[in-house]
C-alpha cells in the first residue's frame, strides 16, 4: 500500500495504518501507534495531541517501510528493537525471544525467595535478551547473576541491555545449559527454557514464526530442555538451593513428575492471572534430610 495519496497528518495516517493492519495483526490500533512513535520520535502523550501535525517526508517513508514489515508478519518488538519487561526497556533482536509478561511471574516468585540484602549467586540459563537476569540483578543489587546462552548473538543483545541499564552485577557466559557453569555452587537457578512441542500448530502463526526456534521448541511434547535441567541442576546448587522454571500452561503435571523423579523436594506451582500454573519451583534433595 502507498500512503502518499492521503493528507499527511499524524491522525489520518494512524487511522489508515490501523485499518490496513486489521487483517494481519491482533492489535492494529496499538501497532499503528507504536510504529508512528518509532517513525516520528513522538512519545505517547505527544502523539495524543499531534493528530493534525504534518509528517516530514523522511518520516513518512520510514513509516511505509515499518508498516510493510508488520504487514509481512514481523513482530512489533523486532521492528522497533525494544520491548518493555519489568518496567525496563529492553533491546530485542531476532536472535532473542521477545520477553513475555508471563515471565514476570517467574521474576516475582524468585524475588519472594531472595532476601533483599542477599549476596546469592544465581544463574539464568538461556537468558536470551537477559530479561530474567536483568530484573533480578536490578532488584537484588548484592546478588551476582550468571546469565548463560548457547547463542552468542543473543548474548550480544543481553550485553547491550546490561550496559543500557548500567548493571554491574551480571556476568554473561556462552554455552549450552550447564557447560558454562563449570564447578559453580549456586543459591538459585532460574530459566525460561524452550518448552513448545515441536508439533504445536501455533508455531506457524503470528509473532513466534519470527522468533529463534532454538529458544522455543524442545522436542516432541516440549519437555527436552526441562528434563535436562531437572536432571543436572542439583549438581550446581548448594544445599537448599532453589530451581525456578517457566513452562507451558498445560505442562505442570508432567513437569512435576519429572522433578519428582529427579528427587527434587518442596515442589511448588504458581498460577498466572488466567489460573494456569506457569512457574514451578523446587529445592535440592540434599535439604530433605534437614526437614
Ligand atoms: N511462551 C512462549 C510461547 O508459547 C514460549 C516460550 C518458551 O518456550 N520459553 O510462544
Amino acid at each position: 500500500m502507498t500512503l502518499s495519496s492521503l493528507p499527511i497528518t499524524v491522525g489520518s495516517l494512524l487511522q489508515k495504518i490501523s485499518h490496513t493492519l486489521k487483517s494481519t495483526s491482533p492489535t492494529p490500533q496499538l501497532d499503528a501507534e507504536v510504529l508512528m512513535m518509532h517513525a516520528t520520535g513522538l512519545d505517547r502523550s505527544a502523539l495524543m495531541t499531534s493528530g493534525n501535525a504534518a509528517l516530514a517526508n523522511g518520516q513518512e517513508l520510514l513509516l511505509e517501510k515499518l508498516l510493510a514489515r508488520r504487514l509481512h508478519g514481523e513482530p512489533i518488538a523486532y521492528i522497533t528493537g525494544v520491548r518493555e519487561f519489568w518496567s525496563m526497556e529492553l533491546n530485542v533482536t531476532p536472535a532473542t525471544l521477545i520477553p513475555r509478561p508471563e515471565t514476570e511471574l517467574l521474576v516475582e516468585k524468585a524475588l519472594t525467595r531472595i532476601p533483599k540484602d542477599a549476596t546469592w549467586k544465581i544463574a539464568d540459563l538461556g537468558t536470551g535478551a537477559g530479561a530474567i537476569a536483568l530484573a533480578l540483578a536490578k532488584e537484588r543489587p548484592h546478588c551476582h547473576l550468571i546469565a548463560t546462552d548457547i547463542s552468542s548473538a543473543a548474548l550480544e543483545t543481553a550485553q547491550t541491555n546490561i550496559k543500557k541499564l548500567r548493571l554491574k552485577n551480571i556476568e554473561l557466559r556462552q554455552g549450552s545449559w550447564f557447560v558454562p557453569l563449570a564447578d559453580e555452587k549456586l543459591d538459585m537457578i532460574v530459566s525460561n527454557p524452550p518448552y513448545v512441542n515441536r508439533d504445536d500448530p501455533h508455531l506457524e502463526q503470528g509473532d513466534v514464526r519470527f522468533e529463534p526456534q532454538q529458544a522455543l521448541i524442545a522436542g516432541l511434547g516440549g519437555f527436552d530442555a526441562v528434563r535436562h535441567i531437572s536432571m543436572h541442576a542439583q549438581e550446581y546448587l548448594k544445599d537448599m538451593g532453589k530451581l525456578l522454571l517457566e513452562h507451558g500452561w498445560d505442562q505442570a503435571v508432567k513437569i512435576h513428575g519429572i522433578l519428582h523423579h529427579d528427587n527434587w523436594r518442596m515442589i511448588t506451582h504458581y498460577p498466572d492471572f488466567a489460573g494456569h500454573n506457569r512457574v514451578i519451583e523446587a529445592v535440592t534433595s540434599k535439604s530433605a534430610a534437614l526437614i
